[in-house]
């Protein structure tokens, strides 16, 4: 039973995919972020750069013009961009939104879109699904998208849209029957994969929100939205399990961002509690330094261990929910026991700006609550993994 067989690397994997993206990183050090973070601006050099390399349509089949590679290989380009010390925020879901397009959507569609998205003609970054009112409760969701004739009209109001005044397309989550009309809250719910240039301004308004890091999040209001019939994704009704879908490639994809986020603050602490002498020594002797930065360590090389089983699972094609959540939820964790000790081990200094290290810490934090919080990832292990009886 060959397909039952799922092989997992050991060792660096993909050192040639890790080195070229270093190269592109090494364009863009700690100022170049820092400049961003302080203006809140989009970082569209970084994103042009990797864009151009090719690296933005890893994911997409080499027939709609991507270089298909596997998930595995998408997570370490993510991963190298955070060691490196930049963050992938800005353009990672240029990667793999278009996974709903890619499994669900007519041949039509894909044709429509993926080549351009894969040269980056496109950009396909923006993915409204949380609302104000229904945060973590997806079904509860209260936008509407009610067809009338060749079209539907769209009321409602995402927020944290992340990308959306940097992103030509959304994938929009809405309500096409009311909860009331179905059986089940997962059904109704309907993905559309719309054009934010025709509608911006013309019943879509976007709204920046600040925020403790950078990462050119909005509130998105549809009001009256007319958007063609044929942006529908898969059948009417059926957009929660879509989305559902993408969400095992995210969590992984995204685990991998914050191991690179882990290897950065092992790194940077590491060479710093070797440099800095105070009473005498390294302070990295002292096992009040040395010992959490150790811990961290193996946390984030047993958490890269999930994270590989996570990727080789869903590049075999087969069920990965659990891994994908435990992997996002060690390396998150792992990062951010990474963040704490090295946040420490630099002193004070880690609190001025010139060391990057506030800055890694505040956005290696987004991975506990963002795209899915712990608690979420906890309640999935422990209600489908374990058959614990269920919260919500
Ligand atoms: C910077 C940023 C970018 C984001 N980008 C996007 C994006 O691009 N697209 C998008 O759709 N969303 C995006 N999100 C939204 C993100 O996915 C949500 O914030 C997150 O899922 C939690 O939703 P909420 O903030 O409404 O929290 P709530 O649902 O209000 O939950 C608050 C807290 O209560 C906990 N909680 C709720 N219910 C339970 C339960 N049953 N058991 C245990 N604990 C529970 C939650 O885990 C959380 O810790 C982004 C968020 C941020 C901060």
């Amino acid at each position: 039973m060959a397909d039952q067989t799922t092989q997992m690397e050991l060792g660096e994997d993909y050192p040639e995919i890790r080195e070229a993206v270093r190269r592109i990183c090494d364009d863009f050090p700690g100022e170049y972020w820092r400049e961003m973070d302080a203006a809140s601006a989009y970082p569209e050099a970084f994103v042009k750069a990797l864009t151009e390399s090719g690296w933005l349509s890893a994911l997409i089949p080499e027939v709609y013009g991507g270089s298909g590679l596997p998930l595995r290989a998408a997570a370490v380009i993510l991963e190298t961009i955070h060691a490196s010390g930049g963050s992938a925020a800005a353009c990672h879901a240029q990667m793999y939104t278009m996974g709903t397009v890619l499994r669900h959507g007519s041949e039509e569609q894909k044709q429509a879109c993926l080549p351009q998205i894969a040269s980056g003609e496109l950009r396909l970054q923006a993915f409204g699904v949380t609302e104000p009112a229904s945060g973590t409760d997806t079904t509860s969701l209260r936008t509407r998208a009610v067809r009338q004739g060749d079209h539907y009209v769209v009321n409602g109001q995402k927020v944290w849209t992340s990308r959306a005044l940097y992103s030509d397309l959304m994938l929009l989550l809405a309500r096409t029957t009311s909860r009331e009309e179905v059986s089940r809250p997962t059904e109704g719910l309907s993905v559309f994969l719309i054009d934010l240039r025709e509608l911006h301004g013309n019943g879509v308004e976007i709204r920046p929100i600040e925020t403790m890091i950078n990462h050119n999040t909005t509130e998105v209001f549809f009001t009256d939205a007319r958007i063609p019939a044929n942006t529908l994704i898969g059948e009417e009704g059926r957009g929660f399990r879509y989305i559902l879908d993408g969400m095992n490639a995210e969590r992984t994809l995204i685990a991998g961002e914050s191991l690179g986020d882990a290897r950065y603050f092992l790194r940077r602490a590491t060479d710093y509690a070797c440099e800095r002498e105070i009473f005498g020594g390294p302070i990295g002797r002292n096992q009040g330094i040395q010992f959490p930065l150790a811990r961290a360590h193996a946390e984030a090389e047993a958490a890269e261990l999930m994270a590989r089983k996570a990727a080789a699972l869903f590049d075999a094609g087969r069920s990965c929910g659990a891994e994908a959540n435990m992997a996002k939820l060690l390396c998150g964790d792992a990062a951010w026991h990474a963040a704490e000790a090295c946040m420490q081990t630099f002193g004070g200094f880690a609190f001025a700006r010139e060391y990057d290290i506030e800055r890694k810490w505040r956005e290696a934090r987004l991975y506990l609550t963002a795209p899915v919080s712990t608690n979420l990832v906890l309640a999935f292990i422990g209600q489908h993994v374990m058959g614990l009886p269920k919260s919500y």
